[in-house]
């Protein structure tokens, strides 16, 4: 699925009308039924318009037809979705064109936009809960039964909500993670990190530094109450830092980790959260074994010590940030159930919804294939390991199509 800006740049104001008009019935309807899509975008022209403006969309694909028992009706799409969420960063000067695609994931889309300055930003959709067509066909009793069906919509929001929270809140506490610009609806604008993501380093001067400096990373996270849940080779972004010159006049570079991908992140009191904690550390520890041959001659760190650390020399506790920021708990219920639910059957989210494209790389394999954890061997991006110094899955000056986007 792909952003289009061309679709955005023609859309009418009735079509828009009707277009939020659909968005504001599915807060309460899975399928929007015509009658309610007439009463909400009240257009002058009264039904006729309507209609005219309902064909246009279906036509671009912002909203989709259903045929349901009891009624026909009509729901939005993730193009249409998008489309609202553009519309709104664009309103806030967050963004004013969009780039290429950088990377696409089973649970995002990454976008590479820029202000109207020109500074290179990135758009993070959300794409959580977005079940295979194939799935929807073949696994009916599945999808009765699990939250599966609570609501693509519904469950990205919520992804690009507790991202958008956690963020803000690791970086006012000093963290190293992307800047929180803007969140609309299921996306997020955020700074761009240029770097490499740890997966595509082949090699490092000091292994023993980084890992550290990882270990050190999740130390410090426990130590504000969080787990990140996610913390492994294609969520950390490795950054070249300039440290200062050697006799010689050569610079030493220093490398930066710095840490993404935030709405599965758990409390340090979550029940399951030693579970959690020693998954975040082993991924690190099995990554740098099998990658750079380095194992660490300390044992752990271990989730009861670092559970003794909590607040410790005033680290401010952040694990209720999410509810702080208006989560309810059981939106946070909802988001956690459905990430477990795509992490125990990813095989239900792995073809696209049937009005999207089909990924065109759905069976590209990671070059070493051993050990990779699911849900992730789908970067746009590969790299096969030995070119890995080449920043093949960010290359933005090259990459970058900017496509002026005048709304309406
Ligand atoms: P997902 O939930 O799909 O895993 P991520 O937030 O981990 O999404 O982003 C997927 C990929 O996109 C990352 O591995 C990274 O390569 C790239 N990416 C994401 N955010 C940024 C950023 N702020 N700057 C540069 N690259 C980014
Ligand atoms: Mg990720």
């Amino acid at each position: 699925m792909k952003l289009d800006p061309k679709a955005v740049r023609h859309l009418a104001p009735e079509d828009w009308r009707v277009l939020t008009g659909v968005e504001l019935g599915s807060k309460g309807h899975e399928v929007v039924p015509t009658y309610l899509i007439e009463k909400n975008s009240r257009l002058r022209g009264g039904a006729r318009g309507v209609h005219r403006s309902i064909s246009n969309l279906a036509r671009i694909g912002l909203i989709a037809k259903v045929k349901e028992n009891k009624y026909d009706g009509y729901r939005l799409t993730y193009g249409g979705l998008d489309y609202l969420a553009l519309h709104a960063h664009t309103q806030k000067n967050a963004i004013y064109s969009v780039g290429s695609r950088i990377g696409v994931g089973k649970e995002s889309d990454i976008v590479m936009v820029a202000d109207e300055h020109g500074v290179q930003k990135v758009l993070k959709i959300h794409r959580l809960g977005r079940i295979s067509f194939r799935s929807v066909k073949t696994n009916r009793d599945y999808l009765k039964n699990k939250n599966a069906g609570a609501g693509w919509m519904y469950l990205s929001r919520l992804a690009a909500m507790k991202e958008f929270a956690f963020m803000t809140a690791l970086r006012s506490e000093g963290f190293p993670v992307p800047e929180p610009i803007a969140q609309s609806r299921h996306t997020i604008v955020m700074t761009f990190i240029d770097s490499f993501p740890l997966r595509q380093i082949s090699d490092v001067p000091d292994p023993a530094s980084l890992y550290a400096d990882l270990i050190a990373m999740i130390l410090r996270l426990a130590k504000h109450g969080l787990i990140h849940g996610d913390f492994n080779e294609f969520n950390l972004l490795i950054k070249e830092e300039v440290e200062g010159t050697n006799g010689d006049g050569e610079e030493i570079l220093k490398l930066v980790p710095i840490l993404i991908d935030f709405p599965q992140m758990v409390s340090m009191d979550h029940e399951n959260a030693e579970m959690y904690f020693d998954r975040d550390v082993n991924c690190i520890k099995t990554f740098f074994k099998r990658r750079f041959k380095f194992t660490s001659t300390q044992p752990g760190p271990f989730f009861k010590a670092a559970k003794k650390t909590l607040g410790q020399d005033g680290a401010k506790r952040l694990d209720a940030v999410a509810l702080a920021s208006g989560f309810t708990k059981k939106m946070l219920k909802d988001l956690e159930a459905a990430i477990k639910d795509k992490e125990l059957h990813p095989e239900n989210y792995e073809v696209s919804e049937d009005e999207d494209e089909k990924a065109d790389d759905d069976d590209e394999e990671e070059e070493d294939g051993d050990e990779q954890d699911e849900g992730h061997h789908d970067q746009e991006s590969q790299t096969p390991e030995n070119s890995a110094q080449e920043k093949v899955g960010l290359q933005p000056e090259q990459d970058l199509d900017i496509e002026k986007l005048s709304i309406l």
